[in-house]
């Protein structure tokens, strides 16, 4: 006899899961998830978009966070490089001036 196939906690977890992903009840709007990963959001509201990305492990916002992050990623690209550059520069013409 196995007790296995009659959890009624397992039962309903996976029936709160399955309805929950199939609606989306609670998902912020993505300008919501924006301003998260911008440090925008404080307090309940922040607390909230960590608790729907990592303990509800929503694939819908994680796949909205992965999206805006690799668009940061790429707006970012250009400032370092463009520092990196200055930053050359500068150590060249410190360079310069104590060769003499
Ligand atoms: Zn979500």
């Amino acid at each position: 006899m196995t007790a296995e196939d009659n959890d009624p906690d397992a039962a309903l977890a996976l029936t709160v899961a399955a309805v929950w992903r199939a609606e989306r009840i609670s998902c912020p709007h993505p300008h919501v998830l924006q301003s998260w990963l911008q440090g925008g959001l404080d307090g309940g509201a922040a607390e909230f978009v960590a608790f729907h990305l990592g303990d509800s492990g929503c694939p819908y916002c994680n796949a909205v966070i992965e999206d805006l992050k690799a668009r940061e990623d790429e707006a970012a690209q250009p400032v370092l490089e463009d520092l990196k550059d200055r930053l050359l520069r500068s150590t060249v013409a410190a360079l310069r001036k104590h060769k003499r």
